[in-house]
């Protein structure tokens, strides 16, 4: 009952009486009325045909190549041996003429080639299809006994990463190595001269040796907190620093500080005196001025005074550090930021330098959506400018 259709039933016998009303003429109202309701009841038994499902294998060539164009990954489509079709990611990678082309021509690769060769298709990882340094995945899947797919992943920037990773990881061994193993033989000296004659070390070669057991533990001390001190500006990244801070402020007090161990003529200070706030991390932020004024006392003259300048610049705040030294050769620049790379390590691990001090300045400035310049010229010295954005009081900007 509840599957009739009631509204068409209702209709036909409004339609009936209607009729009835009209013309009186029982016979032919009935005959209209029973033609009504059979063609409703009819309707209903016989549902409309269902979509025909879609053939397998239907797609043609030109729906093929719309559908894949506008993918980002490569793909290719081979017919018996030549490619058909390739998207405009697969053109990028191996050229606009691999369209028509045979498709070991194609691929120029021998362990591509073979992979194309075989008859049930697979994927491999493959070094240099597309440059000396590219890894790429491929792979083959075959449609039908004459067309087969080829999918391109490109690996290269993933191999890159791991091995950043384990070049991170085979320099920090090797520099936490040193100083253990140098505070190792110290030790073990002592103790054996202790041992060997039974007469205790001359107090001065004991006392010279402590002290390079110290220092070298000190050095190690400082490596771990660098590494640590990475680690956590890198692992906090992609947040924003929750609070508001005067970056004027903030140099103000670490040059005091450096004045104050180092004496007032190693450090000159250039502010403007307007507030600038920043959005920051005021940890992190008075670790990277300490860390520039660090180098530039380092590295640059021990006669000249360091420069420390804060001022308000376009969009942003500039804090630059200058130092007249030897200054830094070109080819060293665009490496300075990374981790544990020194222009001359004996000098940097003898003044107790981790290597790390750069990166970990330029992880606190990409923290704060900031910008790190370094211009230095040999023989006249290096200045270094971040440029941090200037915090727009969102509620005084409404106002
Ligand atoms: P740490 O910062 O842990 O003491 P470090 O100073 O050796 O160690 P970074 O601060 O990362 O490490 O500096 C990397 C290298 O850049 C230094 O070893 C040095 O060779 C060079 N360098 C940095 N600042 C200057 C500068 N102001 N003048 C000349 N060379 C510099
Ligand atoms: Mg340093």
């Amino acid at each position: 009952m509840a599957g009739l259709p009631w509204g068409g039933i209702l209709l036909s016998l409004l339609g009936t009486l209607a009729i009835w009303l009209t013309t009186y003429d029982a016979a032919l109202s009935g005959a209209i009325l029973l033609v009504w309701i059979c063609s409703l009841l009819l309707r209903r038994r016989d549902p409309p045909p269902a979509p025909e499902p879609p053939a397998r294998g239907t797609l043609g060539p030109e729906q093929t190549r719309e559908l894949i164009e506008p993918l980002s990954q490569p793909y290719l489509m081979m017919e018996k041996g030549r490619i058909t079709i390739a998207n405009r990611a697969a053109r990028d990678v191996l050229g606009p003429h691999i369209v028509g082309q045979d498709a070991r021509v194609a691929v120029r690769h021998p362990e591509a080639i073979r992979l194309l060769d075989s008859k049930g298709g697979g994927s491999a990882t493959i070094k240099g299809l597309s440059g000396p340094r590219s890894i790429w995945n491929v792979s083959v899947r075959p449609v039908d006994d004459a067309r087969t797919t080829i999918e391109l992943v490109n690996r290269t920037a993933e191999a890159d990463i791991s091995r950043a990773h384990t070049d991170f990881v085979a320099n920090a061994s090797h520099e936490l190595r040193t100083p253990l193993s140098s505070i190792i033989g110290y030790v073990e000296t002592m103790l054996e001269a202790d041992v060997d004659d039974g007469r205790p070390m001359e107090p001065a070669t004991r006392h010279r040796f402590l002290e390079i057991v110290a220092k070298e533990a000190k050095r190690l001390q400082a490596l771990v907190e660098d590494l640590m001190s990475l680690s956590r500006v890198e692992a906090g990244k992609h947040d924003l620093p929750p609070t508001v801070l005067d970056l004027r402020e903030l140099t103000e007090h670490v040059v005091s500080g450096v004045t104050s161990l180092h004496g007032k003529d190693r450090v000159f200070l250039d502010v403007d005196p307007r507030p600038m706030p920043v959005r920051g991390d005021t940890q992190q932020l008075d670790q990277l001025t300490r860390n520039l004024i660090d180098n530039a006392m380092k590295y640059g003259s021990k006669t000249e005074p360091v420069h420390v300048s804060v001022k308000h610049s376009d969009a942003s705040y500039e804090l630059t550090v200058t130092d007249k030294g030897e200054g830094i050769a070109p080819e060293h620049l665009p490496h300075l930021t990374r981790r544990f790379y020194r222009t001359d390590p004996g000098r940097s691990r003898a003044a107790g330098g981790t290597g790390l001090g750069l990166a970990i300045v330029k992880h606190i400035v990409e923290r704060h959506r900031g910008r790190m310049d370094i211009a230095s010229e040999l023989g006249v010295g290096t200045t270094i400018t971040i440029r941090l954005p200037r915090h727009v009081d969102e509620e005084a900007k409404g106002a």
